[in-house]
């Protein structure tokens, strides 16, 4: 059975949680430090704040932001559900906008329609690693007034016109979740150059504690905490990190072997006219943590059977990324929206293998079944 995707994880990633365990130490302390330093050098960014996963980052961005109850922020409804659902922690309503079809990342006209008086912010998504436009939506964002946040969960070492995701805007958001590019189980990270950003965050993860357990464990004279505001325990532990700083290690190399394998199949699939590849225009450099491809009407397979067919030749594949508005959890709320473009892309895309390593014959055996099956 050939998977979807798999989590590169070596001896070396073990023996650092190894290591960090018999320390005593497990729970954040020096190693998410040293992760979030490396991290922070890595993207560019001034600072980073580790935290449990992109969803508390996202959550944490949007406070800090001072988005509140009865905002309205603009985000895709085709995007992991956790995008929206941010949105809805701190009491504000997603506003969802259109897509591009031919990189699956917000339309900035479809976006600024969508502006009203009481939109605060962009919640900007570089989807499956592929980067959106980022000055285009800075400039939208400075026109109005809004802040920008970028929900870069798939988007680790990913560049947008030749600075790395992480270094663009106020605030960035990243997931190591085992289906992104490098993994610590779970886990999260947001950068940013303002000092008080990174002040804020480092209180709100840890229940806005004015001193942390290191500080105090460290301490030479007795040193008492107070709670400035009430925060949460969003923080990612020192067994996760140490995974981390291994991980990060590894992901140019992860990101180079991700773009041979997407490389080939755009060789493979590019003379096809039914099918609209990845694109990624000058300036816009993808991790592919993902590779999808849309099935236009004159595909001669339909997306489920084409999905069926490879599974029962031993390849997984899924579906298109999912839109939020079709979901339970936002469908009562979602009568009058619109989004034709980002509902086809959910019903006509297709996700195929991709994960390092990824073996040639595996790749070439994807390849040939794909061929055979919209080649009759
Ligand atoms: C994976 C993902 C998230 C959620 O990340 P977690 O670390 O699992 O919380 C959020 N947004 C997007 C676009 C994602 O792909």
């Amino acid at each position: 059975m050939i998977p979807i995707a798999k989590p590169y994880l070596t001896r070396e990633d073990a023996q650092a949680a190894y290591d960090t365990i018999l320390t005593g130490w497990i729970t954040q302390g020096p190693k998410v430090q040293e992760f979030e330093e490396n991290f922070a050098a890595y993207t560019g960014a001034k600072y980073a704040v580790a935290v449990s996963n992109c969803t508390t980052a996202l959550h944490l961005s949007l406070i800090v932001s001072g988005i509140k109850p009865g905002d309205e922020v603009i985000c895709p409804s085709m995007s992991y559900i956790a995008t929206a659902n941010a949105i809805k922690y701190v009491g504000a309503t997603p506003v969802f906008a259109e897509v591009h079809p031919a990189n699956y990342n917000l339309d900035p006209v479809d976006v600024e329609k969508r502006i009203t008086a009481k939109t605060k912010a962009i919640l900007l998504v570089h989807q499956i690693g592929m980067p959106a436009d980022i000055d285009n939506f800075s400039s939208l964002s400075k026109k109005y007034g809004l802040k920008l946040i970028e929900d870069a969960a798939c988007a680790a070492g990913s560049a947008y016109k030749g600075k790395k995701i992480g270094s663009h805007s106020e605030l960035v958001c990243f997931s190591f979740h085992p289906r992104k590019v490098i993994s610590t189980g779970d886990g999260g990270m947001i950068t940013t150059d303002q000092e008080d950003h990174f002040n804020r965050l480092k209180l709100l993860r840890q229940h806005g504690m004015s001193v942390n357990d290191r500080v105090r464990h460290e301490a030479k004279q007795i040193v008492f905490e107070d709670h400035f505001e009430v925060g949460y325990n969003y923080r990612m532990t020192d067994i996760q990190a140490s995974v981390g700083i291994k991980q990060l290690e590894k992901l140019e190399w992860l990101i180079n072997e991700r773009r041979k394998i997407a490389a080939e199949y755009h060789k493979a699939f590019k003379d096809l006219e039914f099918v609209q590849l990845p694109t990624e225009n000058d300036g816009y450099f993808s991790n592919y943590q993902s590779y999808s491809i849309y099935l236009k009407k004159s595909c001669p397979v339909g997306r489920n059977d084409l999905m069926q067919i490879l599974l029962d030749q031993g390849i997984a594949s899924r579906r298109g990324i999912m839109t939020a508005h079709r979901e339970m959890a936002y469908k009562k709320n979602s009568n009058h929206v619109n989004l034709p473009i980002s509902e086809d892309l959910q019903d006509h895309s297709i996700l195929l293998p991709l994960y390092v390593p990824m073996e040639d014959k595996d790749l070439q055996y994807v390849i040939a079944t794909f061929l055979k099956i919209v080649n009759p």
